[in-house]
């Protein structure tokens, strides 16, 4: 059987000379790949006392849905600015180029509540801790993070000190 780091796809120079690019498509597309990592996020959550999962759009909805839906729990889906109909937080961080605001209701999290955050991939760690600048605005807890890649080089773990975090795969 295939392993799940097997099924990723590394595509050299995309999107631009020098990167390498970890498809998260080449993973969903194949059936086994969708469950072994649907299946090996979620048990990095074994054992977690929690009640909320977070995902980013948009490939934070594919794997937090599913995870939220199996362990019953809520979903919040963090969204790009301007997409949610009531009254909302946001948090503006820098990309490689510009920025980016993302937004979540104010009523999606109640103080004190466990807050589980789902991605597909952390990188410099950015996008992540806009997403606990949010939740910790709103009073919720952030227990764990969970990724399907990781790209170690870049350090977001170390920008994210002090919170659980746990990935299903690691490129050094
Ligand atoms: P960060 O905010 O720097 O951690 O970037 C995280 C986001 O960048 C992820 O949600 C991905 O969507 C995207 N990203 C960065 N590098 C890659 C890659 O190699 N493959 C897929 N997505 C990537």
């Amino acid at each position: 059987m295939k392993k799940l780091e097997e099924y990723v796809k590394s595509i050299p120079d995309f999107p631009e000379k020098g990167i390498i690019f970890r498809d998260v498509t080449s993973v969903l597309q194949d059936a086994e790949g969708l469950h072994l990592a649907i299946d090996q996020m979620q048990e990095k959550l074994e054992g977690v006392d929690f009640d909320v999962v977070l995902g980013p759009e948009s490939r934070g909805f594919i794997f937090g849905v599913p995870i939220a839906y199996n362990m019953h729990k809520a979903f919040v889906p963090v969204r790009k600015k301007g997409k949610l109909p009531r009254a909302t937080i946001s948090q503006t961080y820098d990309l490689e180029y510009g920025t980016a605001t993302i937004e979540i209701h104010k009523d999606a999290i109640q103080p004190g509540q466990k807050v589980v955050i789902i991605d597909d991939l952390i990188a410099t760690g950015g996008t992540t801790e806009a997403i606990i600048k949010m939740v910790e605005e709103l009073g919720g807890e952030v227990v764990k993070i969970v990724f399907l890649m990781e790209l170690a080089g870049l350090k977001g773990r170390e920008r994210l000190s002090g919170y659980d975090i746990d990935s299903a795969i690691i490129y050094e």
